[in-house]
């Protein structure tokens, strides 16, 4: 695939990658429809690391003889020019290739003639109007069928488990491949690098498709017809009309609704009760801050709103110039020169390397206990108990 292709993969009306917001909210579909689709850099960067994986995995573990191998070197190192390539990048893809390789040896440890395929085009069109999808990497061998999928942001962790693209990705390569390999279960992995976040979601077969034909069947038409119910939940995160939407606005003004009985002071119950929704009405106020503000811009000003110039900060417009100026001035240099400084760890893995920066710094990087906070009590991380003990080495 081109980089314009992976930039192009199919955006159809119920593709993959929106499943879980309309499977949940079936009307969502259409009432995006006409909404201008806003590019990020992250979505950029993403389809960059997807054309790096492409072509790395091509080199590693397809056939490929000698001239197809130095073409692919070329395009290698033509891609070291693109403008979102870096270190990070090239250490994230390379954790993906290799982890990709080595489920592809399992495969052929169980089965010589495991196969493996790339940047697959999936027909969803069996359960879902019009829909196609496209597999990173799909592996097939002694009755398993696997779909791996790259994820390259490192915003929000995102799992395999109950993952409605991932299983529809699963869904398209079994119905491309189940006429010439009997398959009776499907491994749908999704691999995170930048967060070490690799999660498999094993099914029977019989299940998937059991899924497919209630859950998703059924959804699938309601959104195609643009009826059902609207449905807000932690699907809205991607949602285009998240920040105007009605239904989204309902529930969380209903969730504000709670009334709180007398003394004047809440109970820690009550607080605990509060705290749950805290983090969803902070992201909903952003959404429709977000929202009024392009409206602003665009000449749709929002009654009882207006837009101005916000502050900003005087800067100097040629540095090497002010330096000289400085200079022919006779000023000390630590007068107007800052101290040499040292980057923050997370820059200095995406420009030395996350593996060779331990190599280099050893024991000098330390990892501190982290600061309390508040999480619900379903949260895997086990509690801290004693104020003494506990927080005895941490800054509060
Ligand atoms: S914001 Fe949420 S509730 Fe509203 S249409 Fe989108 S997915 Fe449905």
């Amino acid at each position: 695939m081109t980089q314009q292709a992976h930039a192009e993969r199919a955006h159809a009306l119920l593709g993959a990658s929106k499943a879980g917001q309309w499977i949940n909210c079936p009307p969502s579909a259409r009432l995006q429809e006409t909404v201008p689709e806003k590019r990020s850099e992250y979505a950029n960067e993403g389809t960059a690391a997807h054309e790096l994986a492409e072509i790395k995995l091509r080199r590693r573990v397809t056939v490929c003889n000698s001239k197809q191998r130095k073409a692919l070197d070329k395009k290698l190192e033509e891609f070291k020019l693109n403008k979102y390539y870096d270190q990070e990048m090239e250490d994230a893809v390379q954790n993906y290739v290799e982890l990709v390789e080595e489920r592809y040896m399992a495969a052929k440890a169980r089965s010589s003639d495991a196969v493996i395929l790339l940047e697959e085009r999936l027909d969803l069109t069996e359960w879902v109007p019009d829909a196609f999808g496209t597999g990173d990497v799909v592996l097939i061998a002694d009755g398993v069928l696997e779909v791996i999928d790259l994820k390259y942001g490192k915003g929000v962790p995102v799992s395999a488990y109950n993952n409605p693209q991932i299983r529809l990705y699963g869904l398209g390569a079994w119905a491309g491949y189940n006429y010439l390999y009997s398959i009776e279960e499907v491994h749908m992995t999704i691999i995170q690098p930048r967060l070490d976040n690799v999660s498999t979601e094993v099914m029977p077969l019989k299940d998937l498709l059991e899924w497919a034909e209630s859950v998703v069947k059924p959804a699938a038409v309601l959104a195609f017809a643009g009826e059902g119910e609207f449905c807000a939940g932690d699907h809205c995160r991607w949602c285009k009309v998240k920040g105007n939407c009605r239904a989204r606005a309902d529930e969380n003004m209903k969730a504000l609704e709670h009334e709180f009985k007398d003394p004047a002071l809440m109970s820690n119950e009550e607080i605990g009760s509060i705290l749950f929704i805290t983090d969803q009405l902070k992201s909903w106020a952003k959404d429709v801050e977000e929202y009024a503000y392009d409206q602003a811009l665009k000449g749709s000003p929002i009654p009882q709103w207006k837009l101005v110039e916000g502050r900003s900060n005087r800067s100097i417009t040629d540095k090497n110039a002010a330096i000289k100026a400085f200079e022919t001035a006779k000023l000390e240099t630590d007068k107007y020169l800052k101290p040499q400084e040292l980057f923050g760890i997370g820059d200095l893995e995406k420009k030395v390397g996350k593996k060779v920066l331990p190599t280099i710094l050893g024991d000098l990087i330390t990892k501190p206990p982290g600061k309390p906070v508040l999480v619900p009590e379903t949260d895997k991380r086990p509690e801290l108990n004693s104020l003494e003990k506990d927080f005895e080495n941490v800054e509060v």
